[in-house]
């Protein structure tokens, strides 16, 4: 059995944030299934938030009221104000740890306006911000020598826990497919997204919802699911994104008669307005016909920024351009659709990342979460842009301190590790007996095509009952499907079939979440119940493993000093 004082999953900016935090006097481990500079927070393009004011004077307390505004009131408002305040000091460490952020003309930490926020917020390193700070992590990790075991391309299964205690994590080597079980004090989950639900995602083929899998299989409960991020600028078809900085750096969005259609939607904020609302815009148009040619997409132009801004303030996107549609958009507009972004649910923490397991707050002792992975909840029904990179570090930095004052006084628990490992061995078995016709692709697009066309920016009852049955009887095709590849090396179809089966089961718990909350608010918009309704659902959603299927409760969410109001831009 291997043993670590503290094994976290994850290296993107959660895990790699959190392991500095842990690694000063304690044996640590990252367990990661991708290289560690591949985790999805690589791709970030846009910016991280912090109310730095270095163009025009700004404060917490501003960044504050966006965040539960932009969240639709849903946020936990002490939990908002704890990360808001800690936001210019995480700027400055960041780049005392080596990230390069792009500066002024007269030297200070540049800031570029988003989605949602007041105040030009975003600092950010060219459109490659995520990358830049991942980096620099990464860096900082290496440096830190043999106190930071990396696994790099392993895969986590399931998690161990007794009552209230987590022991440690199953686990298996992707290179050699052998299982092994790591025996750990303390467990952080920073696992990321599950983009790769939907079919137009822009997420990265890893965030896949293994972690949030793996704690609701444990019997913890997840929070708030039914609230997924559509991002208004996903490339036609593929998904992939071109940031919202390309909005900020002046950036139209025009119909097919060729208007700027955000004037009918949000006249203050235009295409700044938050993310929800410009998808929904945008999705609208083209329902109502308005789309290019009448076609599912419409148009980013950047042609009137000009070749210099573009090349200097967004590099990523032309060269996306380029190489995936061979449209250059200093001369051309580019093709978009909203696109399934980023998870505001997930495995529900307190403000210091411990994860608790009910509606009283209990944790569950020597598990913590944090990231993308995690619910808080600071985004509440809806994320604004640059606050999630923000998040991984600001609890990143929470849960690694957390655990490692746990850590400090647990010890070891006993790990029956024969059990656990026959445990993830059948699992392989059961996969590799499977001699059914199904083909799994088949299976996986048949799931995303779903997801998108009725759980995506407008959802109904009747959509969502839909999906619902769909979901299950993919499930049961699930069991019946066609293996190829029995061997143990490197057997990427093996590891694809159980992310699949990930998938498949939160898929279902997103829609079904979505079918309870009989209201729209944020990401969350019901064309039969399209109102917020305050007096019914101004909580959070706990969708727990129950006996014959999913079990719904609620609980409160903690308000502040902002009361709910209408949210208009
Ligand atoms: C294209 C794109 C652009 C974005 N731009 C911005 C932006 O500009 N600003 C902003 O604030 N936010 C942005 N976001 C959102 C933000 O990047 C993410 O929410 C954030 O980076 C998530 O970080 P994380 O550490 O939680 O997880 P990730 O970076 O997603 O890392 C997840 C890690 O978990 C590991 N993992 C998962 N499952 C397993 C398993 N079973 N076994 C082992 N390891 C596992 C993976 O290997 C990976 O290392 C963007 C997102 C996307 C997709």
């Amino acid at each position: 059995m291997i043993k670590h004082d503290v094994v976290i999953v994850g290296s993107g900016l959660a895990g790699m944030r959190a392991a500095l935090e842990t690694c000063k006097g304690l044996d640590v481990a990252i367990l990661t299934k991708v290289y560690p500079t591949r985790s999805h927070s690589g791709a970030a393009q846009g910016g991280i938030a912090a109310s730095l004011g270095s163009t025009e004077s700004d404060s917490w307390e501003e960044h504050m009221y966006d965040t539960v505004k932009g969240g639709d009131f849903l946020s936990d408002q002490d939990a908002v104000e704890e990360y808001v305040k800690a936001a210019p000091k995480v700027i400055y460490e960041l780049e005392h740890l080596g990230c390069i952020f792009s500066r002024t003309p007269d030297g200070k930490i540049a800031q570029r306006h988003f989605g949602g926020h007041s105040k030009p917020r975003a600092c950010f390193a060219a459109d490659r911000t995520g990358h830049a700070i991942l980096h620099a992590l990464h860096e900082q990790i290496l440096k830190e020598g043999k106190s930071v075991k990396i696994y790099s391309e392993w895969f986590m299964h399931s998690l161990i826990t007794e009552g209230n205690k987590c022991k440690g994590v199953v686990v298996s080597d992707i290179q050699t497919g052998a299982v092994e079980v790591i025996q750990a004090k303390s467990v952080i989950f920073c696992t990321g997204g599950y983009g790769r639900v939907c079919k137009i995602t822009s997420n990265a083929f890893a965030s896949t919802a293994d972690g949030v899998m793996a704690a609701f299989n444990a019997g913890i409960p997840l929070e708030d699911a039914e609230f997924v991020q559509f991002h208004p600028s996903g490339l036609y078809r593929q998904g992939i994104l071109f940031s919202e900085a390309a909005r900020s750096e002046g950036g139209y969005l025009v119909n097919g008669k060729g208007e700027r259609f955000m004037e009918k939607y949000a006249p203050s904020r235009m295409e700044l307005a938050p993310r929800d609302i410009v998808s929904r815009a945008e999705q609208s148009e083209i329902d109502e016909g308005r789309g290019i040619d009448g076609k599912d997409y419409i148009y980013l132009d950047l042609r009137h920024l000009g070749e210099k801004k573009i090349n200097e303030r967004l590099p990523q996107i032309r060269q996306l351009g380029l190489d995936f549609i061979g449209v250059d958009c200093v001369t051309d507009p580019l093709p978009i659709q909203p696109t399934a972004h980023y998870s505001m649910g997930g495995i529900p923490t307190n403000k210091f990342g411990q994860v608790i397991i009910d509606d009283q707050g209990t944790p569950m002792e020597g598990f913590f979460a944090a990231g993308e992975c995690a619910c808080v909840s600071v985004h509440g029904a809806n994320r604004l842009g640059t606050n999630s990179l923000l998040e991984a570090v600001v609890f990143g930095q929470r849960a690694g301190k957390a655990a490692f004052e746990y850590t400090q006084k647990a010890s070891f628990e006993n790990i029956n590790e024969g059990q656990e490992k026959a445990r993830i061995l059948e699992t392989f078995e059961d996969i590799f007996q499977r001699d059914g016709t199904e083909s799994y692709n088949v299976i996986r697009n048949e799931m995303k095509e779903v997801m998108t066309s009725h759980c995506g920016v407008y959802r109904s009852a009747k959509k969502l009952e839909h999906c619902i049955e769909t979901l299950k009887k993919l499930q049961v095709r699930y069991k019946k499907g066609k293996v190829t590849d029995r061997g143990k090396l490197f057997n990427t179809e093996l590891y694809e079939i159980i992310e699949l089966g990930n998938m498949l089961k939160m898929a279902e718990i997103i829609a079904t979440c979505a079918l309870s909350r009989e209201e729209s608010r944020g990401g969350h918009h019901r064309t039969d119940f399209p109102k917020r309704d305050d007096d019914k659902f101004l909580k959070h959603t706990l969708v727990y493993p129950g006996k014959d299927g999913l079990d719904i409760k609620y609980k409160p969410v903690t308000l502040g000093k902002h009361k709910p109001v209408e949210r208009t831009y």
